[in-house]
Protein backbone atom coordinates (compact mmCIF):
# COMPACT_ATOMS: atom_id res chain seq x y z
CA UNK A 1 0.00 0.00 0.00
CA UNK A 2 1.35 3.35 -1.29
CA UNK A 3 0.78 5.44 1.82
CA UNK A 4 1.87 2.82 4.73
CA UNK A 5 4.58 3.48 6.99
CA UNK A 6 5.35 -0.06 7.95
CA UNK A 7 5.39 -1.00 3.89
CA UNK A 8 8.13 1.43 2.95
CA UNK A 9 10.00 0.31 6.28
CA UNK A 10 9.88 -3.07 5.18
CA UNK A 11 10.44 -2.12 1.60
CA UNK A 12 13.63 -0.11 2.51
CA UNK A 13 12.16 3.65 1.44
CA UNK A 14 11.78 4.42 4.76
CA UNK A 15 14.99 3.65 7.03
CA UNK A 16 14.69 1.30 10.44
CA UNK A 17 17.20 -0.42 12.60
CA UNK A 18 16.88 -4.19 11.01
CA UNK A 19 16.44 -7.17 13.12
CA UNK A 20 15.32 -9.83 10.81
CA UNK A 21 14.08 -10.11 7.29
CA UNK A 22 12.85 -12.80 5.08
CA UNK A 23 10.44 -13.41 1.80
CA UNK A 24 7.48 -13.11 4.66
CA UNK A 25 8.27 -11.27 7.37
CA UNK A 26 10.44 -8.24 8.89
CA UNK A 27 11.49 -7.25 12.33
CA UNK A 28 12.75 -3.66 12.91
CA UNK A 29 13.41 -1.88 16.53
CA UNK A 30 10.70 0.59 17.78
CA UNK A 31 11.29 4.37 17.21
CA UNK A 32 10.06 4.92 20.79
CA UNK A 33 10.40 1.82 22.74
CA UNK A 34 8.90 1.17 25.75
CA UNK A 35 10.72 -1.31 27.12
CA UNK A 36 14.70 -2.48 26.51
CA UNK A 37 13.77 -4.82 24.25
CA UNK A 38 10.70 -3.30 21.56
CA UNK A 39 10.74 -5.02 18.22
CA UNK A 40 8.02 -4.57 15.74
CA UNK A 41 7.67 -7.99 13.59
CA UNK A 42 5.47 -7.14 10.55
CA UNK A 43 4.16 -9.31 7.55
CA UNK A 44 5.55 -7.82 4.07
CA UNK A 45 2.06 -8.02 3.18
CA UNK A 46 -0.71 -5.34 3.60
CA UNK A 47 -2.77 -5.89 6.25
CA UNK A 48 -4.55 -3.37 7.91
CA UNK A 49 -5.84 -5.16 11.30
CA UNK A 50 -5.97 -8.31 12.84
CA UNK A 51 -9.70 -8.31 11.31
CA UNK A 52 -8.52 -8.17 7.72
CA UNK A 53 -6.94 -11.35 8.00
CA UNK A 54 -8.02 -13.84 5.38
CA UNK A 55 -8.65 -17.31 7.31
CA UNK A 56 -6.88 -20.00 5.26
CA UNK A 57 -5.14 -17.80 3.37
CA UNK A 58 -3.29 -15.93 6.40
CA UNK A 59 -2.88 -19.12 8.83
CA UNK A 60 0.34 -19.67 7.72
CA UNK A 61 1.93 -15.79 7.39
CA UNK A 62 0.42 -15.67 11.50
CA UNK A 63 2.28 -18.28 12.74
CA UNK A 64 5.33 -17.44 11.00
CA UNK A 65 5.17 -13.97 12.83
CA UNK A 66 4.94 -15.57 15.72
CA UNK A 67 7.55 -17.60 15.18
CA UNK A 68 10.08 -15.11 14.16
CA UNK A 69 8.85 -13.52 17.47
CA UNK A 70 9.88 -16.51 19.18
CA UNK A 71 13.43 -15.97 17.71
CA UNK A 72 13.68 -12.57 18.36
CA UNK A 73 13.08 -13.14 21.95
CA UNK A 74 15.24 -16.14 22.38
CA UNK A 75 18.22 -14.06 20.82
CA UNK A 76 18.05 -10.68 23.12
CA UNK A 77 18.14 -12.85 26.53
CA UNK A 78 14.34 -12.45 27.57
CA UNK A 79 12.84 -15.62 26.50
CA UNK A 80 13.17 -17.37 29.95
CA UNK A 81 12.29 -14.39 31.90
CA UNK A 82 9.49 -13.51 29.95
CA UNK A 83 8.37 -11.03 27.86
CA UNK A 84 5.25 -9.55 26.07
CA UNK A 85 3.70 -9.83 22.33
CA UNK A 86 1.36 -7.30 21.87
CA UNK A 87 -0.77 -6.73 18.78
CA UNK A 88 -3.30 -3.61 19.04
CA UNK A 89 -6.49 -3.49 17.09
CA UNK A 90 -8.48 -0.38 16.12
CA UNK A 91 -8.51 2.75 17.99
CA UNK A 92 -9.34 1.99 21.89
CA UNK A 93 -6.74 -0.53 21.67
CA UNK A 94 -4.09 2.42 20.99
CA UNK A 95 -4.05 1.38 17.23
CA UNK A 96 -1.62 3.95 15.26
CA UNK A 97 -0.21 1.81 12.43
CA UNK A 98 -2.67 0.46 10.61
CA UNK A 99 -0.19 -2.54 9.04
CA UNK A 100 -0.71 -5.64 11.77
CA UNK A 101 2.36 -5.25 13.95
CA UNK A 102 3.48 -8.00 16.87
CA UNK A 103 5.26 -5.53 19.35
CA UNK A 104 7.83 -7.54 20.92
CA UNK A 105 8.65 -6.65 24.59
CA UNK A 106 10.72 -7.58 27.65
CA UNK A 107 13.67 -6.67 29.56
CA UNK A 108 11.72 -5.43 32.01
CA UNK A 109 8.72 -6.67 34.34
CA UNK A 110 5.61 -5.81 32.52
CA UNK A 111 2.49 -4.94 34.46
CA UNK A 112 -0.94 -6.39 34.20
CA UNK A 113 -3.31 -5.05 33.27
CA UNK A 114 -1.83 -3.44 30.76
CA UNK A 115 -2.83 0.55 30.76
P1 LIG B 1 0.59 0.63 17.50
O1 LIG B 1 0.31 1.86 18.33
O2 LIG B 1 0.28 -0.67 18.17
O3 LIG B 1 -0.05 0.75 16.15
O4 LIG B 1 2.16 0.57 17.29
C1 LIG B 1 2.82 1.34 16.36
C2 LIG B 1 4.26 1.39 16.79
O5 LIG B 1 5.04 1.77 15.68
C3 LIG B 1 4.55 2.39 17.91
O6 LIG B 1 5.12 1.71 19.02
C4 LIG B 1 5.51 3.38 17.26
O7 LIG B 1 6.50 3.82 18.15
C5 LIG B 1 6.09 2.56 16.13
N1 LIG B 1 6.56 3.31 14.99
C6 LIG B 1 5.88 4.26 14.29
N2 LIG B 1 6.63 4.72 13.28
C7 LIG B 1 7.80 4.03 13.32
C8 LIG B 1 8.98 4.06 12.54
N3 LIG B 1 9.12 4.89 11.48
N4 LIG B 1 9.99 3.23 12.87
C9 LIG B 1 9.86 2.39 13.94
N5 LIG B 1 8.77 2.32 14.70
C10 LIG B 1 7.74 3.14 14.41
ZN1 LIG C 1 1.39 -1.58 4.99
Amino acid sequence: MNDCVFCKISQKKIPSKVVYEDDLSFAFEDINPQAPVHTLVIPKKHIPTVLDLKEGEDDHLIGHLFKIANKIAKERGIAERGFRLVTNCNPESGQTVYHIHLHVLGGRHMRWPPG
